[in-house]
């Protein structure tokens, strides 16, 4: 089945997930349901009367160690997984509905987001989807932290970490046009040195954190490996640019360099963005032939191809 990438998508059915949040540490139930096109990503408090947050730059909130929503004083927080997996997976509409303030951590990865959609389908509506070109460099730097955003073709993403041993540097490099969201950037799990456990708890942070939902690091490597990618730390860090950018609103036509940033950075750069509306356009995705993709290909596969690379 193919899945014509100039066209708005939602899912097929209401998904479910429950679980704690990774800072909180809070129980919540999430569900995620088909939405119109046109009406984006909206997320919504049912515990205080299905209060609306839409997932978009002017709604960020203060972000350090998670990215978090704040609208006339409700919170969202931690939203980055599932933002990345829906921008991955090419989901543009869906209602968010949560019972408490953060979105449970899962796995740590948006894997388990990714499979679901997988599992339930994804459908395609009858509205042409819009991406932000970008028309010119946008860059914000903070001491060695950096972050710029420039024109090109597909998404591109370069991310260089450099983090205390075991980690070091890591480079890595995505065209979510030509590779796949669900086969190499999924599964990356969130990660944090055993070494800050007492200083985050302190601050109030990490209260759901577990070995079950995050890579536990002492100098001499992982505590509960094995990983899931040898570059795995890196790859988790583009889930997560992904998920912040996806605050633009749209999906992103151009190539992002990024260098020990994180989801303060990630979101400057949209506010950046957002601010300097020369330095992109909206634009149609254009509507190629797609070729025919069997059922068992409905996956990040299908709906990440952009037609530019479909051989068309
Ligand atoms: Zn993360």
């Amino acid at each position: 089945m193919a899945q014509p990438a100039h066209l708005e998508q939602t899912i097929s059915a209401p998904l479910e997930f429950s679980g704690v949040g990774l800072h909180s540490g809070a129980p919540v139930t999430m569900r995620l349901l088909p939405a119109a096109a046109g009406s984006g990503i909206v997320f919504r408090r049912t515990d205080l009367d299905n209060f609306e947050i839409p997932a978009v730059g002017r709604n960020v909130a203060k972000v350090s160690y998670a990215t978090s929503l704040m609208r006339q004083g409700v919170l969202i927080s931690t939203t980055e997984h599932l933002l990345s997996a829906l921008i991955g997976m090419g989901v543009d509409n869906v209602i968010v509905e949560l019972d408490n303030l953060e979105l449970p951590i899962l796995d740590g990865s948006a894997l388990p987001y990714v499979e679901a959609f997988r599992e339930s389908g994804i459908r395609t509506q009858r509205r042409r989807r819009e991406s932000i070109r970008v028309l010119s460099a946008i860059e914000v730097r903070d001491g060695d932290k950096f972050i710029g955003l420039y024109p090109g073709s597909g998404y591109r993403i370069q991310y260089t970490i450099d983090f205390p041993a075991p980690i070091g540097r890591q480079q890595t490099s995505i065209d979510l046009a030509a590779e796949t969201y669900g086969t190499f950037i999924a599964a990356a799990r969130t990660f944090g040195y055993k070494a800050d456990e007492k200083k985050l708890r302190d601050m109030g942070l990490i209260r759901g954190a577990s070995p079950e939902n995050a890579i536990v690091l002492t100098p001499h490597g992982p505590e509960n490996g094995p990983l899931r990618f040898s570059d795995e730390y890196v790859r988790h860090k583009v889930l997560d640019l992904i998920g912040d950018l996806a605050l633009a609103g749209r999906r992103i036509e151009g190539h992002v360099v990024a260098e020990r940033a994180g989801h303060a950075m990630h979101t400057a750069l949209v506010a950046r963005l957002m601010k300097d509306r020369s330095a992109w356009e909206l634009a149609h995705v254009p509507a190629h032939a797609a070729p025919e993709e069997s059922e068992s290909e409905l996956s990040a596969h299908a709906s990440l191809r952009r037609p530019a690379l479909m051989g068309a």
